[in-house]
């Protein structure tokens, strides 16, 4: 309860010892001073009860000598019994040397003395009292006690004039006049005294109390700063190693199972340290190796080889992308990232709805072919290959897909040129189904043209010899591109094929009213087929004419660009469509009504045979530009 009415207090825990230690003294202290006062102050009382008795009875003794009672002191000095005033000078003369002898005898603070009660009066008294004149006190008055019962009685704390004090004590022994009482030995006390003395004797004990307290304190105050100090002095050891202060702390013993204590925690942390560090710096390395590791991902990544992108399956968004990949598509990385799939216009909305029906359906996807664009519009063709990956929480999707657009090409380039083969066998079927019979007509027509009868009609025959001539010479000039027999090729410079077949060409466009002009640069000679380098300038002039209007201006240009001779021929005209510039080259394919759709068949295969290549760039607003890049003996030699 104590420690409860403390803890109230904000006090630190030095101060509520203080508190503590004071009230434990205080009290005791208080309760053993009443408690000696108590007992002083009734021992006291007992002492000076025993003394008054003692002096009573001693006086008795001595009384008890001389006389039988106080009437008897009268009697035998035989003083006249009317003079009272005599009679009491008389009884004080006999009784105040008895009275003063026990009174010298005992505590100077013990009044004793005679009192007659026939005049009511002290007769003597000591030590030092004069007045003896009657004193009528009243029958009622507890100093009467022993009157009423015969015996000696103590009578506390009564008022009493004659010794000048408030409190006194007073022991009344009765003197007996045979039967009848006639007087009374009284001892009075003064009971302050008493109460002096217990105080005084109280006084002691709570000096001693609080004497004891205060050494009691000073010896806390002092084991405290004992205690405090050593203990600082053992906690700085302690924090700092100091094995050789041990000493210090070793003045509390009791502090050595907590220093072993700490010593063997300390060893223990310290290994826990050590083992701690060791796999911190495991974990460093392999976070290094982690990192070294995620930076050749990310360069493998980046730089990888095929075109590399990651999807948010959930949002469709664009979460990463490869260097390929941008560069394929023509947009910077930060035209792709946190855009929708679908808004970056590089796959068909179909393709990609395709992609992801397989995707939720739980599906990979392996070598899918699709067609993606670039900023530019070309079409670019891969096989798409796709894994789930989980970023960040996130579904993803990573899309790899292998760009096939080259070998797209030369298998389409395979495929004419193997339509090319169908031409060639078409050609020869043709030209010995047509050929012969036609044969056979042009021998019956010159031998009719011999006939004198027939002669007004020979202009008739020669004409049809010629027709049959030209027709013969037409398949003859197809055959002879179609086939597949090695051609012969001469060292020849492009330049001069041109210039011989300007006049020709003029003549055609000048007939269109059109222009033709000529932009030639020194180029090397190359190997060629004359006569199928014609053909083919001729095939790809006669187109361009065809899709110009009136007045559109038709360019041949020649070039030698990275050791290989380019002719361009460039028109005007309205372009080649879509569709028909995907089957180019496709025999029959023609969008004129008297076409042939062969033209571009024969330049391929001529192209074909001079190991060139042809590039055409084509649009209704700036027309056709039709390249064909035949190689060098500069660049074969490079290329082998
Ligand atoms: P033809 O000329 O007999 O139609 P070609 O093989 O020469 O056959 O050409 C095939 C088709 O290609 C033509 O019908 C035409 O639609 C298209 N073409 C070829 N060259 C051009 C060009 N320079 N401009 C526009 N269209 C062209
Ligand atoms: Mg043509």
């Amino acid at each position: 309860m104590l420690v409860k009415f403390i803890r109230q207090f904000k006090l630190n825990s030095t101060s509520k010892f203080y508190l503590l230690s004071i009230i434990l003294i205080l009290i005791p202290t208080v309760v053993l001073t009443i408690i000696a006062f108590k007992i002083s102050y009734s021992a006291t009382i007992a002492e000076i009860r025993m003394q008054m008795m003692e002096a009573a009875i001693t006086l008795e003794q001595q009384f008890d000598i001389k006389y039988s009672s106080i009437e008897d002191i009268i009697i035998k000095q035989g003083v006249d019994s009317s003079s009272r005033a005599k009679q009491i000078l008389l009884l004080n003369e006999e009784l105040q040397p008895m009275v003063d002898n026990v009174s010298s005898k005992i505590n100077g603070d013990i009044h004793i003395g005679f009192f007659w009660a026939e005049e009511q009066s002290i007769i003597a008294c000591g030590p030092e009292c004069d007045d003896y004149s009657p004193k009528r006190w009243s029958l009622d008055s507890p100093v009467f006690e022993s009157y009423k019962t015969g015996m000696p009685a103590f009578i506390d704390r009564i008022d009493s004039s004659y010794l000048g004090h408030e409190n006194i004590s007073l022991y009344t022994l009765p003197i007996y006049n045979n039967n009848t009482i006639d007087g009374h030995i009284w001892v009075a006390y003064n009971t302050d005294k008493v109460s002096h003395i217990a105080h005084r004797e109280a006084g002691k004990i709570a000096f001693i109390g609080l004497f004891i307290g205060v050494i009691f304190i000073s010896l806390s105050y002092l084991l405290s700063i004992y205690f405090r100090t050593n203990i600082a002095a053992f906690a700085n050891s302690v924090l700092n190693n100091d094995t050789d202060n041990n000493n210090k702390y070793m003045c509390i013993p009791e502090l050595q199972p907590l220093v072993i204590a700490i010593e063997t925690k300390t060893t223990e942390l310290s290994k826990s340290y050590q083992l701690l560090f060791a796999e911190f710096q495991k974990n460093i390395q392999t976070l290094n190796e982690l990192k070294e590791s995620e930076q050749r991902f990310n360069t493998i990544f980046y730089n990888g080889p095929n075109l590399l992108f990651i999807v948010d399956i959930n949002s469709k968004l664009c979460l990463d992308c490869n260097k390929n990949f941008t560069l394929k598509i023509g947009y910077t990385k930060e035209d792709i990232i946190e855009k929708s799939i679908y808004d970056l216009e590089v796959f068909k909305a179909a393709d990609i709805d395709k992609i992801f029906s397989i995707i939720n359906g739980n599906g990979k996807i392996t070598n899918l072919e699709i067609s993606y664009r670039h900023q530019n519009n070309k079409s670019h063709y891969g096989l798409l290959s796709t894994e789930f990956l989980t970023i960040d929480n996130k579904s993803c999707l990573f899309m790899v897909i292998n760009d096939i657009t080259e070998r797209k090409l030369f298998r389409e380039q395979l495929e004419k040129i193997d339509k090319l083969k169908l031409i060639d066998k078409l050609a020869g079927a043709m030209g010995h189904e047509i050929r012969n019979p036609m044969t056979t007509v042009r021998g019956f027509i010159q031998l009719l043209s011999t006939k004198n009868e027939l002669q007004p009609y020979k202009h008739y025959f020669t004409l049809i010899i010629s027709e049959l001539d030209r027709a013969n010479g037409i398949i003859t000039e197809y055959l002879s591109l179609a086939k597949s027999t090695p051609i012969t090729l001469t060292k020849a410079n492009l330049n001069t094929i041109i210039n011989n077949l300007f006049p020709l060409i003029q003549a055609d466009a000048f007939a269109r009213d059109m222009q033709i002009k000529l932009d030639l640069h020194e180029i090397s000679d190359i190997n060629l087929n004359e006569q199928e380098l014609r053909q083919l300038i001729l095939n790809i002039v006669q187109n361009g004419l065809e899709a110009m209007n009136t007045g559109g201006l038709l360019t041949i240009h020649t070039e030698l660009i990275n050791d290989k001779v380019c002719l361009k021929i460039i028109d005007q005209g309205k372009g080649i469509p879509a569709n028909v510039l995907n089957q180019l080259g496709t025999p029959f394919v023609t969008t004129k009504d008297k076409g042939t759709g062969l033209g571009m068949s024969v330049c391929y295969a001529i192209a074909g045979r001079h190991k060139a290549k042809i590039y055409i760039r084509s649009s209704e607003s700036n027309g056709t530009e039709i390249t064909i890049s035949f190689p060098t003996d500069q660049s074969t030699t490079q290329s082998t």
